[in-house]
């Protein structure tokens, strides 16, 4: 097959690169930052689901395939370590935790203790996820790089793409800070900016991504202290590796100095839930915008003559590996993937 550029060396794109590269496509994967993961997903949660949760448009035809997605990577990648921990989630009313769905169980107090012995008031009853795991999405994204690398991809870091090139109407590559790279299909992953560089195209895919912001503090805490993703209205945890965690803090728009106050009251919530938490203290807090299509994943051709593909999605850190797969199946081939029928861009 011919020469592929990836644009954006997030989970998406480094995924998409690996997937392609193992398949012997040359590979170049384009990324402005010094390292990989420096957008949204450095500052992931990094919670893959396989059961529950939100699956917006296509994302629900992916689902089935995440879990099974994520071991084949761990044994294809030295280096990627899965948390598979399961989550327990509660919010508070009978209502709202009564309905555990496909691959979840409502349990009651003695075995939220057994799971999360250090919670000082467990509730009566919470919805377990046994499926539900965790990853370091730094790790995982690296991890991927290293491999397309391994496989033969080449991967320039600050490289800004400026522009696709356009000749004669159709897509032959990109133009960055640092020269242009030649190529028959360029991919875009580079997540909220994805629409920005599609803009110009004449005939191209009606794009509607928000860029949502969302927070996530590390903390500094006794290993162990939270063992299961514990998932809450008012706070998101789990131990991304042992001594440090990270939490969702709810966003406050408005200065730095009153996100910094929302992710100390996070901290304090999780602290006055958790017993043993005395020495938590909170490492740093950043905030990212999301990209949020509006009607769930867009995986697809964006032009009519197939010279550009984009790829933008939330939860992208649970999708990657399924997502990276299936497009370079479809790129490989030519075959167009089932499973991604729904997420398909509309082209105008
Ligand atoms: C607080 C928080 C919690 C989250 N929790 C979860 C969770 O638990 N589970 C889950 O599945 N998802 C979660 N998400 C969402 C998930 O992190 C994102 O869906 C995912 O990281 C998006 O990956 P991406 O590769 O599309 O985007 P990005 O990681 O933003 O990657 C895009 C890359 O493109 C590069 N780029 C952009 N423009 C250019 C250009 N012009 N030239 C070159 N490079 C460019 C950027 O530098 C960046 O590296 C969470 C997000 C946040 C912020």
């Amino acid at each position: 097959m011919s020469a592929v550029v990836v644009v954006g060396a997030g989970i998406v794109g480094s995924s998409v690169a690996y997937h392609l590269a193992r398949r012997g496509v040359p590979v170049t994967l384009l990324e402005r930052a010094p390292v990989p993961a420096a957008g949204v997903t450095g500052d992931s949660f990094g919670w893959v689901r396989g059961s529950g949760g939100r699956w917006p448009g296509g994302a629900r035809h992916l689902r089935e395939y995440v879990l099974a997605d994520f071991r084949r990577l761990e044994a294809e990648l030295p280096h990627v370590a899965v948390r598979r921990t399961g989550s327990l989630s509660w919010a508070g009313t009978p209502d709202e935790d009564s309905q555990p769905g496909p691959g979840q169980f409502r349990i009651g107090r003695s075995d939220i203790s057994a799971l999360e012995p250090n919670l000082r008031r467990p509730p009566d009853h919470a919805i377990h996820t046994p499926s539900d795991a965790g990853v370091d999405p730094t790790a995982l994204t690296r991890a991927l790089v290293a491999a397309a690398g391994a496989h033969g991809a080449t991967v320039f870091y600050e490289t800004v793409v400026t522009s696709l090139q356009v000749t004669n109407g159709r897509v032959r590559g990109v133009l960055t800070s640092t020269g242009r790279h030649a190529a028959a299909t360029v991919v875009l992953t580079a997540g909220t900016n994805v629409p920005r560089l599609c803009a110009p195209l004449s005939a191209s895919a009606d794009l509607a991504i928000a860029a949502s912001p969302a927070t996530l503090a590390r903390v500094a805490a006794p290993p162990g202290l939270v063992k299961t993703v514990v998932a809450r209205p008012e706070f998101e945890v789990r131990e991304v590796r042992e001594g440090e965690l990270v939490l969702v803090v709810p966003h406050v728009e408005g200065t730095a100095a009153a996100m910094a106050q929302a992710a100390q009251d996070a901290l304090q919530r999780v602290m006055a839930a958790f017993q043993g938490s005395d020495s938590c203290r909170l490492l740093g807090h950043r905030t990212s915008r999301r990209p949020m299509p509006a009607h769930g994943p867009v995986i697809g051709y964006a032009t009519r003559d197939r010279s550009v593909y984009v790829a933008v999605m939330h939860s992208a850190i649970t999708l990657a590996p399924t997502v990276g797969r299936l497009v370079a199946d479809e790129l490989v081939t030519g075959r167009p993937a089932s499973e991604l029928r729904r997420c398909r861009p509309r082209i105008h």
